[in-house]
C-alpha cells in the first residue's frame, strides 16, 4: 500500500496567497527612483514579510536588487543559492556561537554590539556595521563606533535605522540625520545606509548610499513622493459548504450575526491560524465574480462565513476572493500591516504570478 504522499494532497481545498511579483517588482522599481543615487536593496526577512523569501528574492534579482536583508542566519539558510550578484546581510549581527556556521553562508553580519565586533574581527571577513543613533534598539553607540573599535574591521556599509518614519514631522528624525550624518564624517565606510520604507519618503538627505525598503515592496504603508504602491499579496480561500440559513438564526461562534433576511452563507477555508485576523470579524468582505460577500459572524480559527445571499450561484468547491487590502484590514483589525504580512500562516499553498 502507497504511504500517504503530501503531493497526492495538491488539489486539496486550502486557502491560497497569490503573490503578485509583478506588483513587488514595480513597488521596488519605485523605490529605485526615490532613491535617487542610492543603491536599493530589499528587506525580506520574517520570510520574505510572509510572502515567501526565496521567491521574493529572485523576483527582486531578476528586476536588479543586489543588496537583502533578513534578521536571522538561519533565515540566509533558507534563502539557499543566491541568485548572481545577489549579497546578504544579517541585521542581528552574529552571536560567537553561530560564526561557524556563519562563516559556510553566503551573508555578512550587521554587528550591532562592541562584543560582536570582538569576535568577528579575527575572522578577517567583510561585515556591516549598525549604530544606534537615537532608536535605543539594536546598535552600538555612537561613542562606541568611534571609540576606535571597528579598526581592523572590513567594513562594507554603515547603517543606522530610523524609529519614526511614520511621523514625518517627528523632531527624532531630523535628530537621527544630524547623528548619523556627523557618524559617518567621521566614520570611514565605503558606504552608508539609513533609510528604510518610510525614510525614503522623508526625502533626498535620508538615502545616503544605500536603502533597505520593505513594507512598501510588499504594497504597505505610504508609496514614496505620494506615490500609489502596488498591493501585492491577495488571498483567495475554497468554499467547503454553502447553506441557507433563515431569517432570526444565528451564524458562528457566540452567535454575534444574526440573519435579518433568509441569508445564503458560504463557509470557506481560511481562519485567525492563517493569519486571517480575528479582529476582522462582521468587518472583512470577499467577492465572488465582483459581488462583494460581507464577512458574517467571528472569524474562527480554520474557518470563516460570507454572506452570499447577491452570488446565488456561488456552490461548494468555489473560491472566494478575501479582501487583504491592508490599509482597511489593519484599520478593521486593530494590527499593523506589518503584523498582518508577517502573520500570514504556514498553511497557505503559496502561489506566485
Ligand atoms: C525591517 C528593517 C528595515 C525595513 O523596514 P520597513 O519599515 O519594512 O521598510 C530596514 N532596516 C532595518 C534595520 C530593519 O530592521
Amino acid at each position: 500500500m502507497a504511504s500517504p504522499n503530501l503531493s497526492m494532497l495538491a488539489h486539496s481545498p486550502t486557502a491560497r496567497l497569490i503573490v503578485d511579483t509583478t506588483a513587488l517588482v514595480a513597488n521596488w522599481r519605485t523605490f529605485v527612483v526615490a532613491s535617487g543615487a542610492a543603491e536599493t536593496g530589499a528587506a525580506i526577512k520574517a520570510d520574505g514579510y510572509g510572502l515567501g523569501a526565496r521567491d521574493v528574492m529572485t523576483a527582486l534579482a531578476s528586476a536588479g536588487c543586489r543588496e537583502i536583508f533578513v534578521a536571522h542566519w538561519a533565515e540566509v539558510a533558507a534563502l539557499g543559492p543566491l541568485p548572481a550578484g545577489v549579497r546578504v546581510a544579517v541585521l542581528h549581527g552574529v552571536a560567537p556561537a553561530e560564526i561557524p556556521a556563519a562563516l559556510t553562508l553566503p551573508a555578512r553580519p550587521v554587528l550591532a554590539t562592541a562584543a560582536q565586533v570582538a569576535a568577528w574581527k579575527p575572522t578577517g571577513r567583510p561585515c556591516d556595521v549598525m549604530v544606534d543613533t537615537g532608536m535605543n534598539r539594536l546598535g552600538l553607540s555612537p561613542a562606541e563606533a568611534l571609540s576606535g573599535l571597528l579598526d581592523g574591521l572590513d567594513l562594507d556599509t554603515l547603517h543606522s535605522h530610523l524609529a519614526c518614519t511614520e511621523t514625518p514631522t517627528h523632531p527624532l528624525n531630523a535628530a537621527q540625520l544630524a547623528s548619523f550624518t556627523a557618524l559617518s564624517a567621521r566614520i570611514t565606510a565605503p558606504r552608508y545606509a539609513l533609510a528604510n520604507s518610510g525614510g525614503v519618503c522623508l526625502g533626498p538627505d535620508y538615502l545616503f548610499g544605500l536603502t533597505r525598503p520593505g513594507i512598501g515592496l510588499y504594497g504597505g504603508g505610504e508609496g514614496p513622493g505620494g506615490v500609489a504602491l502596488v498591493p501585492v499579496a491577495s488571498i483567495s480561500a475554497p468554499i467547503l459548504q454553502v447553506r441557507d440559513v433563515p431569517a432570526g438564526a444565528s451564524v458562528g461562534y457566540a452567535a454575534t450575526f444574526t440573519a435579518r433576511r433568509p441569508t445564503r452563507v458560504a463557509v470557506a477555508a481560511l481562519g485567525y491560524a492563517d493569519g486571517y485576523p480575528r479582529g476582522a470579524s462582521g468587518r472583512g468582505h470577499g467577492s465572488i465574480g465582483g459581488i462583494t460577500c460581507p464577512l458574517i459572524g467571528r472569524v474562527s480559527m480554520d474557518l470563516v462565513t460570507f454572506d452570499v445571499t447577491d452570488a446565488p450561484d456561488c456552490a461548494e468547491g468555489d473560491w472566494i476572493e478575501v479582501d487583504f487590502h491592508l490599509a482597511s484590514i489593519a484599520a478593521a483589525s486593530g494590527r499593523t500591516e506589518y503584523e498582518l504580512l508577517t502573520g500570514l500562516g504556514a498553511r497557505y499553498a503559496r502561489m506566485y504570478r
